[in-house]
């Protein structure tokens, strides 16, 4: 039995089987000539490992199409297209054959030069091709070096995922009926992947350093993400122990949840809060429904953006916000406009890399570069905004110009397409330049939404994702709740919600109420403990009422 001790990033407790998540590409896989007597069996490894993945770009397929649309699932049916291609595996046998080399890199040979071949192409559909490529030559070495060639989608039920880190294109493919917990090298609190596993109401520890290589897959382990502890191979004695334990949050939690059916949500004087939940799918809006929220106050499309290889069009972003806005029809909703750039990149945008990602091109600040991404998106909330009642919100707003530059182009699409009542319009205040220029900011809009965990490193100049500096990203700093109180007065009648981490911390409720917040928006796995922790507060000196 092992011990480990980290940061609890996102609440509950787990037990499962390890799946050790490795990059086979991360890894230069050994080059080894073969001999005459080898030569059928490096041929047996080919087929195989082309048949593997044959087999699950079918089932991805098949899964993408029912979760998406039929335009992401026909990225994977042209994929395996691709893998069966004669000319592909005849090329692979003759360069097995002539170089006689090991299967691994006959496999970067071959797919290296096609992916080249596909690059230097003049048409740019084609030229995306060499992404998919690689994507393909991925999937053949992770199946020839034993590694079950699933994507984090198929993970076998009760699985504890362990990684270095993870990345939103990683997490697009987590599944809550898979996953149990999450354990992550690097994973502050406002890391993605600890946002993602407390959305999806998965326990997290992250901050666990040499974790992978400590754990190993299908090893035994308990996690406790409130506590930050965990246990691989735990004794009969720890087992019990744990098992006590989650039997107590099981019955806490249904005892809120049973609560929080009953409408409303106030504090023990009588001042009303609105507790909302942050999405970015529809297994994330039926969780936010059963937990009880108030409405959807985030929906984050990144997901959606960053899980098709190609630009997706208006209309499959309509299909897909209206399937998974279904369970929360007739309630409060606001969708975010993609916040991409930074450390989140599509790779059909082909966005050139920065020196400081994270203060260059990121959310409003691609949409007004990339016109056609700007124009899917709000032709297809405003197509869903007639049986929906939708906000709209601008992500990473800086300047003025930035929600102006959005608005004109939606009345323009409404115009042209005959509606007459647009949707709200919303600007996120994630940056100090934003918290400090409400007066200006709020003759353009009809809401606002505070996102702390940008808010919080943009002031304290401490990259979110980034844990040497985690002893500075202080997200209920004297600083923030005066930002946060500051945007909250100049804002007037106009509504202000927070949708940061920072709303779902029940030790600072309080001091966020007496700013004058009303409106919180939470991962719906914290609705329960948000609402509950409401009731029992008393806010004599609390601002708005
Ligand atoms: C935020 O910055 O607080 C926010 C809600 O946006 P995201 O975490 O998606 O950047
Ligand atoms: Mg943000």
């Amino acid at each position: 039995m092992l011990k480990l001790i980290g940061k609890g990033v996102s609440p509950g407790m787990a037990q499962g089987k390890a799946f050790v998540y490795k990059d086979a590409l991360l890894r230069d896989s050994e080059l080894y000539l073969i001999d005459d007597s080898q030569l059928d069996d490096e041929k047996k490894r080919i087929k195989k490992a082309i048949d593997d993945v044959s087999k699950c770009l079918t089932i991805d397929a098949e899964q993408i199409e029912g979760k998406i649309g039929k335009q992401s699932a026909d990225i994977f049916r042209a994929q395996k297209a691709i893998l069966q291609d004669s000319h592909v595996i005849n090329e692979m046998n003759r360069t097995l054959e002539t170089k006689m080399i090991n299967a691994e890199q006959v496999v970067r040979t071959v797919f290296r030069l096609l992916a080249r071949r596909f690059r230097d192409l003049d048409n740019e559909v084609l030229r995306e091709r060499g992404d998919d490529i690689d994507d393909l030559s991925r999937r053949l070495l992770l199946s020839l070096a034993g590694i079950h060639a699933h994507s984090l989608e198929h993970l076998p039920a009760n699985t504890v995922l362990v990684a270095r880190r993870l990345l939103p294109s990683d997490t697009v493919f987590l599944s809550r009926s898979s996953t149990v917990g999450v354990l992550a090298e690097f994973a502050g609190p406002a890391a993605h992947a600890a946002l993602l596993a407390r959305e999806l109401g998965i326990p997290c520890v992250g901050g666990i350093p040499d974790l992978l290589e400590t754990v190993h897959t299908g090893e035994v382990v308990l996690v406790d993400g409130t506590m930050g502890a965990v246990v691989i191979n735990p004794s009969r004695q720890a087992l019990q122990k744990h098992n006590k334990a989650f039997e107590e949050v099981r019955k806490r939690r249904e005892t809120m949840v049973c609560v929080n059916t009953v409408e409303g949500t106030s504090t023990v004087d009588g001042i009303e809060v609105s507790v909302m939940a942050n999405v970015r799918s529809r297994e994330d809006v039926e969780l936010a429904m059963q937990c009880g929220a108030d409405g959807i106050g985030l929906f984050r499309t990144e997901p959606f953006f960053l899980s098709t290889k190609h630009f997706p069009s208006d209309k499959a972003f309509a299909m897909f916000l209206r399937n998974s806005l279904e369970p929360a029809r007739g309630r409060h909703i606001d969708v975010r406009l993609l916040d991409i750039g930074a450390d989140k990149n599509p790779i059909y945008l082909h966005l050139p890399p920065e020196p400081d990602p994270f203060l260059g091109r990121r959310g409003v600040r691609v949409l007004r570069e990339y016109p056609d991404l700007l124009a899917a998106q709000l032709r297809a909330i405003l197509e869903v905004s007639q049986e929906f009642g939708i906000g709209v919100l601008i992500p990473m707003v800086t300047i003025e110009s930035d929600v102006v530059h959005v608005v004109s182009w939606l009345k323009q699409f409404a115009s042209e397409m005959g509606i007459r009542e647009l949707p709200r319009i919303g600007a996120m205040i994630e940056t100090p330049a934003a918290a400090l220029s409400i007066a200006s900011l709020k003759a353009h809009v009809d809401f606002f939404s505070i996102g702390s965990n940008d808010l919080t490193q943009y002031t304290m100049a401490a990259g979110r994702e980034n844990p040497l500096v985690a002893k500075y990203f202080i997200d209920d700093h004297p600083a923030i709740l005066r930002l946060i109180e500051l945007v909250v007065r100049e804002s007037g009648t106009t509504p202000v919600s927070i949708c940061g981490e920072l709303a779902g911390r029940v030790d600072v409720i309080l001091k966020l109420l007496k700013t004058g917040i009303r409106s919180l928006s939470v991962a719906a796995s914290l609705v329960p403990d948000v609402k509950f922790a409401i009731r029992g507060i008393e806010n004599k000196k609390g601002r708005k009422s």
